[in-house]
């Protein structure tokens, strides 16, 4: 049945959508790709790449997917991991929360389950940083359990199968979208049917570019692709514009050791050490002055300008400028500690937002040896 307000004289709807799962599971079985976590598909691994893969690219969280399994290869070994450990294993993929709600849900998993993931739908959803998508991807891929796992690759497909022209970011269309994926999930092959709809959204019916219809198992009884553009699918009301923060990043070095600080348990970045910054984009002489009350001997100290670099967040965007000082080692203030080129390598994972300024960390730490 077609309960869609908004959609446009599609060719298919409900039980018709059926008809194509055949076709996709069939196309999946000798189109799927090979990944760490498919050949040796147990729960914990499954779970460990799909919150991995929230929001970086399979081939970037590859090497880290191998890092982290091999370093943590148990619920167990992830629950008793040290915090820094864990945020260096998850150094450089960003969204440091993903992380945090892992281990906070490996906690609860060895208190409450006897240390296996619950095998059901509602059990993995009541557990931190596992959300709908997560629950249904871990649910049906692991334990079998007929339930659809929805994420932005899905909703594209369906759209585009549809042929539906609603804005994909309303509630109302997504739950239509999700109501037709359960139309096409069969019970017995839930696991393959979600992986393989979401490599058709991956490798054929791309985002942002024209879609590989001629390749694809579904153009036959595909809405979008029978009424021509379906790239223009799916539709997107406009989003709101990043804020813009102007930010001065201060690089303060001494000793061979560069000065570190901890954000708030809370906001952005929570909790994350990072390199010292502050609002608004300060020359050499002002970002002086600013640290100067850090030391108390208010020594001069001689600045550098760095440059500049930009990092997106969800909802801002910082736009950075460097100031690198050198100077004699003082005690630091609450919230600052001194690191030293082998804590930054092994302790400190800074966030990738400081990344312009990180990747030359090392160097200057090392000429600081070579000075001394
Ligand atoms: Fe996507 Fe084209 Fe396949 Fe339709 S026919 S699902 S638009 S790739």
């Amino acid at each position: 049945m077609n309960n869609s307000p908004i959609k446009e004289g599609g060719r298919l709807s409900g039980g018709q959508m059926s008809d194509l799962t055949p076709l996709l599971l069939e196309w999946y079985a000798e189109h799927r790709r090979v990944f760490p976590w498919r050949e040796e598909a147990t729960p914990y691994r499954i779970w460990v790449s799909e919150i991995m893969l929230q929001q970086t690219r399979i081939e970037a969280a590859l090497p880290y997917f191998e890092r982290f399994i091999a370093a943590l290869p148990t619920v167990k070994a992830l629950a008793e991991a040290d915090e820094g450990r864990l945020l260096k294993l998850w150094e450089g993929l960003g969204y440091y929360s993903r992380v945090r709600n892992l281990q906070k849900a490996a906690k609860i998993i060895m208190s409450d389950h006897g240390g296996e993931l619950p095998a059901s739908y509602e059990g993995l959803l009541a557990l931190p940083g596992i959300g709908e998508y997560t629950a249904g991807a871990i649910a049906s891929t692991a334990f079998g359990i007929p339930v659809p796992a929805v994420d932005g690759n899905v909703l594209r497909v369906m759209a585009r199968l549809l042929g539906d022209r609603g804005d994909v970011m309303s509630p109302p269309v997504r739950r239509y979208l999700r109501e037709e994926v359960c139309a096409m999930l069969p019970d017995d092959a839930p696991g393959e049917f979600n992986q393989a709809i979401m490599e058709l959204g991956e490798t054929v019916c791309l985002p942002n570019a024209v879609p590989l219809c001629s390749q694809c198992p579904l153009s036959g009884g595909c809405t979008g692709f029978a009424k021509g553009h379906p790239e223009e699918l799916p539709v997107r009301a406009a989003k709101k514009a990043r804020r813009v923060e102007n930010r001065t990043v201060l690089v303060v070095i001494a000793d061979k050791r560069v000065l570190l600080h901890r954000r708030a348990p809370h906001g952005l970045l929570a909790g994350m050490w990072e390199l010292p910054n502050t609002e608004g984009w300060l020359t050499p002489a002002e970002a002086a002055d600013y640290i100067k009350p850090w030391d108390g001997q208010l020594r001069d100290i001689a600045a550098e300008p760095l440059g500049g670099g930009k990092h997106l967040f969800s909802h801002v965007e910082w736009r950075m400028q460097g100031v690198k000082f050198q100077t004699a080692a003082f005690e630091p203030p609450e919230d600052y500690i001194w690191a030293d080129a082998a804590q930054l390598l092994n302790d400190y994972a800074l966030p990738s937002a400081f990344r312009p300024y990180a990747k030359h960390l090392m160097e200057w730490l090392d000429a600081g040896e070579r000075n001394r």
